[in-house]
């Protein structure tokens, strides 16, 4: 299942690789992970309920 998040050095939604879910110092969920293209690391944050 791939997730897409905005990637800062390519400027442009990618796919991200090796995504797993983590908790920001602020409490909030996100996903961690690496853009397929460039390997930069990379970030979406979650949507809280
Ligand atoms: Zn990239």
């Amino acid at each position: 299942m791939a997730e897409m998040a905005y990637c800062v050095k390519c400027r442009a939604k990618t796919e991200m690789v090796d995504a797993e879910r983590v908790t920001m110092k602020n409490g909030r969920p996100a996903m961690k992970g690496k853009c397929a293209k460039c390997g930069t690391g990379m970030y979406k944050i979650l949507p809280t309920k």
